[in-house]
């Protein structure tokens, strides 16, 4: 069975999703694969490529992010930071976690994200994530 392809960076859209996108395409895709990941805990392929998320947005033109440069180096970055390689293969709660742990709680989530239109509200919910540290309590090692 193949694995879920996922960005590296989608698992900081991910965390602070709260159905807002660019499309009502691609807000139900994202919610339906976070259902996915949270409720199967598959196994996840990091990807440098359009992936399962990517599948139903409008900036994703013939598998081809029109951003491609500028996501192409948050995917990098969170690879970096998790001490990851592109293609590396996990379950998706073990990357959650590496994402929590090396980025998140070490408050470097606008060292990743420079430039994106959702930098604001993932910050806010950051800030708040790093006041209660409830959400990494719950996270499943
Ligand atoms: S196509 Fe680009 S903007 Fe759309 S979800 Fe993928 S990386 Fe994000």
């Amino acid at each position: 069975m193949s694995s879920f392809e996922l960005r590296p960076h989608h698992g900081l859209c991910i965390a602070f999703f709260e159905g807002k996108g660019y499309s009502s395409d691609f807000i139900k895709n994202m919610t339906d694969k976070i259902r996915y990941l949270n409720t199967d805990n598959p196994e996840i392929r990091l990807v440098l490529h359009t992936d399962s998320i990517c599948s139903a947005c409008p900036h994703n033109q013939n598998r081809i992010c029109i951003s491609s440069q500028k996501v192409l180096c948050y995917d990098k970055t969170v690879l970096h930071f998790c001490g990851l390689q592109e293609n590396h293969i996990l379950l998706w709660k073990e990357f959650q976690n590496l994402v929590f742990l090396n980025i998140l709680r070490k408050g470097r989530l606008s060292a990743v994200c420079k430039q994106c239109q959702w930098l604001q509200i993932c910050s806010e919910k950051s800030a708040a994530f790093l006041t209660s540290c409830d959400k990494y309590d719950k996270i499943d090692l």
